[in-house]
C-alpha cells in the first residue's frame, strides 16, 4: 500500500479539490489519503480559539461564520447545491462545533485548542471524501482519532505506537475498499479525547501511517516542485533538489526549512520507506526523492528563520558558565518549550537565538531572577549549508550581522530584520 498526503494549499478551493481527485485517480491502490485543513483554516481556527477564550462573543460568532462560509462555498462549487444527503456528515460536524462554542471553555487552553482546531481537518476530509464518492470512488472516511493513539500532551501529543499499530492495521484492512481518506495532524487519547500533533503535523501523520502499515512509499503533495535549495517565497530563484538522504532532510528541516515537518523522517527511516515530495500542480514531474542513500546537495542551501530573538545571559555574580549552570539554563528553556535554534557560550555569556513565541516572556522573567539578560528582537537566523565565501558575501551584503557560527557544513548568521 501507499500513503499520499495533501496539505492545505492542495484543498484550498473547489478547483484544488477537483485536482486532488484527478491525482488520486492516477495513483496506485491500495491507498490511504491524508488531508490537512483547507487553505489557511488552521490559522482561522486558532483565531477562533482566541476569541473563545477572551470571551469576545461578537468576534467569535463572526469568525465562526467566516469559517463555515468558506467551507460552504467550496461545497457549493463542488456539488452545485448544499442541501443534499451527501453533505449531511459535514453539516453535522459544523453543528457540533457551533454547539461546543456555546459552552464556556475550561481553564485548560491547550485542551480547548485541540478540541476546536481539529475541526479544520474534520471539515476538509468530510468534504473531500463526499466529493470522491460523488465522483465514483469507493472512498472510506476514517476518523484518525480512533486509531492514531496519543498521550494527552495537548497541541504536541506523542504517539502510542503499540496501540496505534494494532488499531490502525485493523482499520486499514482494505477488505471493502482500496481507498481510505483520513485527517492529518489529529490524534486521540485512550479515552478518545482529541489531540493534535503540533502545527504542520500532517506530514508526520502520513509518516506514522506509512510506518505502521509498512507502506511502499509515502508521497507529500505540495505547491512547490519538491524540496528546493531555499524557500521560494524568500529566494525566488530557488532550485529543486532531486534526491536527498533522510539524514540530510532532517538537518534541513531542523535548521528551519519549512517544507517538511522535522518529525516526519524518523518513522520512515526506521522502516526504510521512501518519501516523495511532489507538486500537486505538476503531478507528473519527478519531485524530490528522500531515502537512505542520497547525495549531498551540490548547491548551497539557504534556510531563513524569521521572527527570532537573540538572548545573552550572564550570571549576576560574575561566575563562569560551567557545565552545571549550563544544564540548569537549558532545562529552563525546555520547561518553557522555547526551542534554541543557535547556541554559543563563552566564559561569562550564554547566547541563544530562539523563536519569538508567547512562552518566551515568562521564560525571560524567570531567567532574570538569577542572571543579567540582554536581548535583540526583530532578528532572523540565516543558515547557509554547503556555503562558499562568495555566497556568504552575496547574502549578507547590506545586512547587519549580530552573531555568527561557522562549522564545516554550515554558516549561520543572526541578522537584523530588514526594515
Ligand atoms: P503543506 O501544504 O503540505 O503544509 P507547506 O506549506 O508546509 O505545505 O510546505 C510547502 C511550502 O514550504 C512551500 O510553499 C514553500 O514556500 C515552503 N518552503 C520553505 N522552504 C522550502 C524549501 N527548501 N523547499 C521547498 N519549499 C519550501
Ligand atoms: N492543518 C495543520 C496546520 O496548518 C496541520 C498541517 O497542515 O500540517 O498546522
Ligand atoms: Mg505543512
Amino acid at each position: 500500500m501507499q500513503v499520499s498526503k495533501f496539505g492545505g494549499a492542495s484543498v484550498k478551493d473547489a478547483n484544488a479539490v477537483r485536482n486532488l481527485v484527478r491525482i488520486v485517480e492516477g495513483l496506485e491502490k491500495p491507498l490511504v489519503v491524508v488531508i490537512s485543513a483547507m487553505g489557511k483554516t488552521t490559522n482561522a481556527m486558532e483565531a477562533l480559539v482566541e476569541s473563545y477564550f477572551s470571551g469576545n462573543d461578537a468576534e467569535l460568532k463572526e469568525r465562526l461564520r467566516n469559517i463555515i462560509a468558506y467551507h460552504e462555498k467550496i461545497a457549493k462549487d463542488l456539488f452545485g447545491e448544499v442541501d443534499i444527503p451527501e453533505l449531511r456528515p459535514f453539516y453535522d460536524c459544523v453543528e457540533s462545533l457551533s454547539q461546543r462554542l456555546e459552552q464556556q471553555p475550561s481553564l485548560h487552553f491547550d485542551y480547548e485548542y485541540d478540541q476546536i482546531v481539529s475541526y479544520g481537518e474534520l471539515f476538509s476530509t468530510l468534504l473531500v471524501s463526499a466529493f470522491l464518492k460523488h465522483s465514483g470512488f469507493r472512498a472510506a472516511w476514517v476518523d484518525v482519532r480512533q486509531i492514531l493513539k496519543t498521550d494527552d500532551l495537548y497541541r504536541d501529543a506523542n504517539v502510542n505506537w503499540a496501540l496505534t499499530t494494532q488499531l490502525m492495521q485493523e482499520a486499514f484492512s482494505f477488505d471493502e475498499t482500496d481507498l481510505y481518506v483520513t485527517q492529518g495532524f489529529l490524534g486521540g487519547t485512550m479515552s478518545n479525547i482529541t489531540t493534535t500533533l503540533g502545527r504542520e503535523g500532517s506530514d508526520y501523520t502520513a509518516a506514522v501511517i506509512g510506518n505502521v502499515m509498512n507502506a511502499e512509499r509515502v508521497t507529500v503533495w505540495k505547491d512547490v516542485p519538491g524540496v528546493l535549495n531555499a524557500d521560494p517565497r524568500i529566494f525566488p530563484d530557488a532550485q529543486k533538489i532531486d534526491a536527498l538522504s533522510y539524514a540530510e532532510t532532517i538537518e534541513l528541516s531542523y535548521y528551519g526549512a519549512q517544507v517538511i515537518h522535522p518529525k516526519t523522517l524518523k518513522p520512515l527511516q526506521n522502516k526504510q520507506i521512501p518519501l516523495y515530495v511532489k507538486s500537486f500542480l505538476n503531478p507528473h514531474f519527478s519531485g524530490t526523492t528522500i531515502q537512505q542513500q542520497g547525495e549531498e546537495p551540490t548547491l548551497p542551501v539557504y534556510i531563513l528563520k524569521k521572527n527570532q530573538v537573540f538572548l545573552t545571559l550572564s550570571p549576576r555574580d560574575f561566575s563562569f558558565i560551567t557545565e552545571g549552570n549550563l544544564s540548569d539554563i537549558l532545562a529552563m528553556f525546555g520547561k518553557y518549550h522555547v526551542r534554541i535554534n543557535l547556541l554559543q557560550t563563552s566564559a561569562l555569556n550564554f547566547t541563544a537565538c530562539v523563536d519569538n513565541r508567547r512562552e518566551l516572556m515568562p521564560l525571560m522573567e524567570k531567567l532574570k531572577e538569577t542572571m543579567i539578560l540582554r536581548y535583540n528582537d526583530h532578528v532572523e537566523l540565516l543558515t547557509i549549508r554547503y556555503y562558499t565565501q562568495s555566497v556568504i558575501d552575496e547574502k549578507l551584503s547590506g545586512r547587519t550581522v549580530i552573531d555568527s557560527q561557522i562549522t564545516r557544513k554550515n554558516a549561520r548568521f543572526v541578522i537584523k530584520t530588514e526594515a
